[in-house]
This record gives C-alpha cells, structure tokens and sequence, in this order.
C-alpha cells in the first residue's frame, strides 16, 4: 500500500461534566486525528484514519508534542510503501515515538487487515461507576438490563476509610455474581493498600489496577490480602517485558497509552499465553479511536468484558456515523476539526 499524502486535524470537543483525572479536571477533551491518503492495490484510492490523544495526567507526551511528531512522520510517510500487516512507526521512524502517534499511525495503516479480521459481535463491556456514592447506588438499583460480569470503580482517591464503606456498600447493592474491577492508579503505598483490601471481600473483587505506587509491590500486595492484582500503567513503562507473577489476574491494554498496535500485540499474546485477562481500554479517545479499540478487542480478547465506556463523558461527538474503510470523512466534520 502506498502512502499518497497525509493531514492532521485537531478537534476540542465539550465533555458532559468536567472529568477528574489524576491531577486536573478536564472539560474538554483535544486530539489529533491523522488522515493518510492511500493507495492500495485491490481497493485503489482511499482515506485510513487513526488518533492521537494524549491524556493529560496520563500520556508522558503533551498534545503539542504529539501534533509536531505526528506530522513529521507522517509527511515523512509521502510516498512510501507500508505493509498493513507488520507496519511497525518504531522500527520506520528509527527513532522512539510517542505512543499516542503509534498508535495513530499503526492502526490508520493496519486498519484494513484489522477490519477484516473483525466478526462484529457484541462486545461485553464493565461499566464505570463515577459520581457520588448515592449516584452509584441509584445507578445500580435502578438496572434493568442485563448485569455486566463486573463493574468499574476508582478507587485511592479520597479517605481511606469511606472508600472502604463505599466499596462494601456497593458490593451489598449488586447481585452476587457481579464483581468489581477496581483502579488505584497507583495512589496507594503497600500499607495502605493492605489496610483497604483486607476489609473487602476479595472474591468479588475481579481485580484491583495498579494497588500500589511501586509496582514491585504488587506480589507482596497479593501475599497479604489475597486480592488479585492487574497492571495498567506498569505496561505502560517502554522498557517493561512481561513476565507472569503469582497473583496477576489481568493486564489492561490502552493501545494509546502503551504505544501502538505492534508492541500491544505482543503484550496481548504474552499475556493469554500466561492465562490472564487482557483488557482492552480507552483513554477518553474520540469515537474514530473507540472504533478502532473496539475492534481491537475483539480481535485480541474475544468475550473479554473491554473498558471502553468512555464515549458517555463526552457531550457530543466527533461523528455521528460511523464512515466505511476507504471512505473519506464527511465535509463537516473535517471543516469542525482545525487543520495543523
Ligand atoms: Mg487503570
């Protein structure tokens, strides 16, 4: 496939409520979506999309970052021949890039092999929880479609205490089968989180995300409090390689954070080698990045409840429509996007 030309557009889209994240509370949610123009030999002329979204608190790249790297390489890419199959940006740009720009440009390239590998079934998802615990509860009382395997709760983000009562009263509120995954997002030290699991009922919880702020500590977390553990940001380390570990029970895959298609692949088969949980997860992306992750999970994680309920922070979105492979986006919605 050839690589014709490419553009990036910026959007700033309104959230639905400012959402909190480690340190700031974001209103609005600014990305970068990548367009190349191909050339492929069955399908001839058309448009592949991919986006680069850095999350603030999250991403170590910031979005200025990201836009001046993404457009480097992707006027770079004029002209050039890629392989949707193996396109790797690291080993093509010979130097590190961001993972926002990874996977923007890895799953614009690859997305036709991804497509079709696609079956479309309904993905199960764990819905997050948010808001004050009286929401949470009227959320889960007034249910009334089927129950999620588990649902999704921050956790490490306020008194330790009340997060305890918080968790247990959920727990009571949700049928005994349901789960909870929780995320710590690494708020607590050993202690600390030893102290909140050991008042919790481990077998409802499916896994707590990163307990600790030393992941090194994960083992000894398990050790003492049997609650089984998954990594998040730790995968998010460029220098991590995965190995199993007594007590690891998922790791969470946020292609956009981790860095692109081909070192998340790796991870993902490393990981249902080892018999874990590989959860695919968004990192507030846009509806163009969502489509992507989705079909991502079902290609890498098939059944596996996928943490991709994120589109509802946002109050409207970048398309109403999902556009078909090839197809170029629709005139307005690049005309409400900034060219850069
Ligand atoms: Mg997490």
């Amino acid at each position: 496939m050839e690589i014709v030309g490419s553009k990036v557009y910026q959007y700033d889209l309104p959230l639905a409520w400012p959402l909190p994240l480690k340190k700031t509370k974001l209103t609005r949610r600014q990305g970068l979506i990548l367009e190349l123009k191909v050339n492929d030999a069955d399908q001839g002329v058309g448009y592949l999309y991919g986006e680069a979204a850095p999350l603030p608190d999250f991403s170590l790249e910031s979005l200025d970052a990201a836009r001046q790297q993404l457009g480097e390489i992707a006027s770079a890419l004029a002209g050039q021949q890629v392989d949707p199959e193996s396109f790797n940006s690291q080993e093509w740009y010979g130097q590190p890039v961001y993972p926002s720009v990874a996977f923007a440009l890895e799953s614009a390239i690859s997305l036709p092999v991804l497509l079709a590998d696609d079956n479309e079934t309904a993905l199960p998802v764990a819905p997050l929880l948010t808001g004050s615990t009286m929401e949470m509860l009227r959320r889960i009382e007034s249910w009334s479609s089927c129950w999620p395997v588990a649902f999704k709760l921050k956790v490490a983000r306020g008194e330790l205490k009340s997060e305890v009562y918080r968790v247990k009263q959920l727990l009571e509120a949700l049928p005994e089968p349901v789960c909870l995954r929780l995320d710590a997002n690494r708020g607590w030290s050993l202690e600390q989180a030893v102290e909140f699991a050991r008042q919790i009922d481990s077998s409802r919880i499916a896994y707590i995300e990163e307990p600790v702020d030393n992941a090194a500590d994960c083992p000894a977390f398990y050790q003492q409090t049997r609650m089984p553990f998954a990594w998040d940001e730790t995968l998010q380390n460029p220098e991590f390689e995965f190995s199993p570990q007594t007590g690891l029970a998922a790791i969470v895959v946020k292609p956009a954070l981790v860095g692109g298609i081909r070192r998340c692949e790796s991870l993902v088969s490393a990981g249902r080698e080892a018999g874990v949980h590989v959860i695919i997860s968004s990192a507030f992306e846009s509806v163009l990045g969502v489509n992507t992750l989705e079909t991502l999970a079902r290609i890498w994680a098939p059944g596996e409840a996928a943490g991709l309920d994120t589109l509802t922070a946002f109050e409207h979105h970048l398309l109403d429509q999902p556009v078909a492979l090839w197809q170029r986006l629709p005139e307005p919605v690049l005309q409400h996007m900034e060219r850069v």
